[in-house]
Order: structure tokens, then C-alpha cells, then sequence
């Protein structure tokens, strides 16, 4: 689907110092990023980078291409302490939900999508070590939503496209 930004929301697709996250339609967005094979002090350095990244944006999730790097790693914040997710893959899935989903690079535009409402991930962590991770809910979208970042896959491939609406999320910005 092509989204046509609205005019009045184009200045939230601006990318710089002050807005990182990489937006529609850079085409990193559409790879597939490649697996870590070694975890190092580069791939420290930049979940740092994306945690902080996410929080400015006052993000819940963010993956590795949305800073413009095409490498296998994700952060998730369901809750307050953000999780960094290495090579994660979903290796069991149940249940269904549908939820609105936004996207940081795709900012103002929602819509409800459908997805797994159980998963079990497996990964490594920031210091490669191996880690699984039982989810549900919420927690289970993000991580559903931002593993598609690392297949080049958007939210708005798999939404619902009646429930698409454009919404300001800093209207206090203009
Ligand atoms: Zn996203």
C-alpha cells in the first residue's frame, strides 16, 4: 500500500539530530537485515543508541533498521525496562488479537492489525547470551511488530486498512 502523507503531518517525517528515526519510504525500511553473528562492542554501542532513540520518541519497541542499520537486533519496552533482543525469532505462536499499532516510521498514521496473542522468542541478549522470552498481549505485539522490522515488513502490510487514520501524537509541536 502507498501512504501519502498528509501535509500537515510532514514535518513528523523530517529526519534529523532531533527526529533520528529513520521514516517511510527509506528503503532500509525493506531489507532484511542480517543476523549477528558475534556480538560486539559496536552492537553495545548501538542498542544503547536505540533505547534512547526509542525513549525520545517515546517509543515502545524500536529494530535496528529504523536507525538506519540492517542488523538483527530489536529493543522492546512493554514496561519500563527496555529488553535488547539479538537474532530473536519466534519459535512458538498461538492464540490471536487485534490491537492499533502506530510506528515510528511511520509517525501519525494507526490502524488495527491483526496478531499472534501468545509467542515464545528465543534470542540473545546484549552480552550473547542465549534467552527466551514467554509473551502475551501487548508485550507479544511489539515483539511480533518489531521482529517484522528485521523482514522489511510494516505494519501497515498486514493492517486492517478501514481502521487507517491519521492522528498528530505531539499536536503541542506544531
Ligand atoms: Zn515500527
Amino acid at each position: 500500500m502507498e501512504i501519502v502523507v498528509p501535509a500537515d503531518f510532514e514535518y513528523l517525517y523530517v529526519q534529523n539530530e532531533e527526529r533520528p528515526v529513520v521514516k517511510i519510504p527509506n528503503e532500509v525500511l525493506r531489507k532484511k537485515a542480517t543476523p549477528i553473528e558475534k556480538v560486539t562492542k559496536r552492537h553495545v554501542k548501538l542498542a544503547e543508541n536505540l533505547v534512547r532513540i526509542m525513549k525520545e520518541a517515546n517509543g515502545v519497541g524500536i529494530a535496528a533498521p529504523q536507525v538506519g542499520v540492517s542488523e538483527r537486533i530489536i529493543v522492546i519496552a512493554p514496561e519500563r525496562k527496555p529488553i535488547v533482543l539479538v537474532n530473536p525469532t519466534i519459535v512458538e505462536k498461538s492464540g490471536k488479537q487485534i490491537g492499533e499499532e502506530g510506528c515510528l516510521s511511520i509517525p501519525g498514521l494507526y490502524g488495527d492489525v491483526e496478531r499472534y496473542m501468545s509467542i515464545t522468542v528465543e534470542a540473545y541478549d546484549i552480552k550473547g547470551r542465549p534467552v527466551d522470552y514467554d509473551m502475551e498481549g501487548y508485550a507479544a505485539v511489539i515483539v511480533q511488530h518489531e521482529i517484522d522490522h528485521l523482514d522489511g515488513v510494516l505494519f501497515i502490510d498486514k493492517v486492517d486498512e478501514t481502521t487507517l487514520h491519521w492522528q498528530d501524537p505531539n499536536p503541542e509541536n506544531r
